[in-house]
């Protein structure tokens, strides 16, 4: 291919990255902007294989192997996953970025050899060091998102030192690689920041899993950027700089939605100290209602909130609980949702589910908007939601989402609960709401009680 054709179309890929970035930001263009962002990888893949800047191309059956494969268990894996299970396929899509990006940058090292200029070691070391701990860091948030381990934090005496000596290991160790060169130090510098992104991330739980998410997702980029330096490759440093940029600006929007300080989030692990149990499963009476008693609740009320959360997600019951609204606007009573930024397992989560169901955007109320309106709300029903209207989040220091801003529904009038049973949230904590003497607890499925609530009202 013809250098200045293989510039120009670069050039356009480069184009179609920041179109895709534009589109996503609204929900109108956000699909738009997927296909174009997919379009250009596409193209980006292809004409790699036609770079007439590049040394001859080896293995050209090996890669094609290889791209065959990740289509093969790329493809149906993002077909068939649940709409909930989103976040840890993200997570793991993201940590084997950032692991691919180390061991080619590794592999280039050896390559290199002795010619590598000092740009590239300190640019390989970089590579090394936070592709690593991406990888590691992203495949203990999947675990955490998969409930496969505890969603609370870890935390273990003289934990703070221990991850502390480690991050003063890995960063010793990038000195030595600059230093002396060599393969082993480089694989010890691999081996150290792969334990440091698991300790990493082992003390963080409930509210900060999402920043820690789109933490690691910025890392992923920059390590991509780095290793488009080491591989000469304008678009690598492009499409890396792009995801590092806005994985920033999205983990710094997180952490203020979240009350969080960014330094607070990434230097928490450091200053996490054990944690008591909380009583969980402590015996306290809570008072449970048939669905005819919350369709009665509902209809006498004149202002009702929706605060949907997980569950929703979980029960699919988006347009169920459309139905219960349209209902309940048909009767005359007013009806709003309250959406809590974390609420779910995925920014914007509660706003793509309701957006499935044609809810009308203008319904859906921010937390600081709809907060002061409570008290003169009657009803709040709260559908599968727990930790974005947990208490603890301002009355528990120490809890782990203590500082969390919520959803403060203990200001209406009656509050109702729609889930399965009194297991707690992601966070792993308590909910004293619950036990509220203005709560009235409806077990079941969400989309199931609902359901039970619309045909009971409708008999009203
Ligand atoms: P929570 O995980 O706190 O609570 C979900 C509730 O839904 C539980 O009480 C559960 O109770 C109930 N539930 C689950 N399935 C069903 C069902 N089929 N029918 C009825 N109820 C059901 O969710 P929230 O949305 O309140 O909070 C989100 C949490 O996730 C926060 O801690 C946040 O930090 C974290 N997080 C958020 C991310 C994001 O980007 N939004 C990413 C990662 C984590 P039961 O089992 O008894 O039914």
């Amino acid at each position: 291919m013809n250098s200045n054709l293989y510039a120009l179309l670069g050039l356009g890929v480069a184009v179609s990255f920041v179109m895709a970035l534009k589109g996503l930001s609204a929900p109108k263009t956000a699909r738009r902007g997927n296909l174009i962002g997919a379009f250009g990888a596409t193209v980006a893949t292809i004409i790699v294989f036609f770079d007439p800047t590049s040394v001859e191309h080896h293995n050209t059956l090996l890669i094609l192997a290889a791209i065959l494969f990740g289509l093969l268990v790329g493809v149906p894996a993002a077909r068939k996953i649940q709409m909930t299970q989103m976040p840890q396929l993200v997570a793991l899509f993201n940590g084997v970025g950032g692991g691919a990006a180390a061991l080619v940058a590794i592999v280039e090292y050896l390559n290199l050899g002795d010619s590598a200029s000092i740009g590239e070691v300190i640019a390989t070391v970089f590579t090394v060091l936070v592709g690593s701990v991406s990888f590691s860091g992203s495949i203990i948030t999947f675990l955490k998102l998969q409930e496969l381990m505890t969603t609370r934090p870890v935390v273990f005496p003289g934990g703070r030192f221990i991850i502390a000596g480690t991050l003063a290991g890995s960063l010793a160790t990038s000195g030595w690689v600059i230093a002396s060169g060599g393969t082993t130090p480089l694989l010890v510098l691999a081996g150290l920041s792969l334990l440091f992104g698991v300790l990493f991330v082992l003390p963080v739980g409930g509210a900060d899993v999402p920043i820690v998410i789109s933490l690691l997702n910025a890392f992923t980029g920059l390590t991509v950027a780095a290793s488009g330096y080491v591989l000469q490759s304008t678009l690598l440093i492009v499409a890396g700089t792009l995801v590092g940029a806005s994985g920033t600006i999205l983990t710094r929007k997180m952490a203020e939605a979240m009350g969080r300080s960014l330094f607070g989030t990434l230097f928490g692990a450091f200053t996490a100290k054990p944690q008591a149990a909380t009583q969980a499963g402590e015996a306290r009476p809570v008072k449970s209602g048939s669905p005819e008693d919350v369709a009665i609740l509902l209809n006498y009320a004149s202002r009702v909130v929706i605060v949907p959360g997980f569950g929703l997600a979980v029960a699919q019951a988006q347009h169920t609980v459309r139905e219960l609204a349209d209902l309940l606007a048909a009767k005359g009573v007013e009806v709003a949702y309250g959406i809590h930024p974390v609420a779910g397992r995925m920014p914007g989560h509660m706003n793509v589910l309701l957006a499935e169901a044609n809810v009308p955007y203008e319904q859906l109320v921010e937390m600081e908007e709809i907060n002061p309106t409570f008290p003169q709300t009657d009803v709040v029903l709260i559908v599968g939601a727990n930790d974005v209207v947990n208490p603890a989040a301002k009355t528990t220091p120490g809890c782990p989402i203590y500082g969390m801003p919520i959803l403060d529904v203990a200001g209406a009038g009656n509050v109702i609960f729609l889930k399965r049973s009194m297991r707690p949230g992601f966070a792993g904590i308590e909910n004293d709401l619950l036990y509220d003497a203005k709560t009235t607890l409806l077990f079941g499925d969400a989309k199931d009680s609902l359901t039970k609530v619309v045909s009971a009202l409708k008999g009203l």
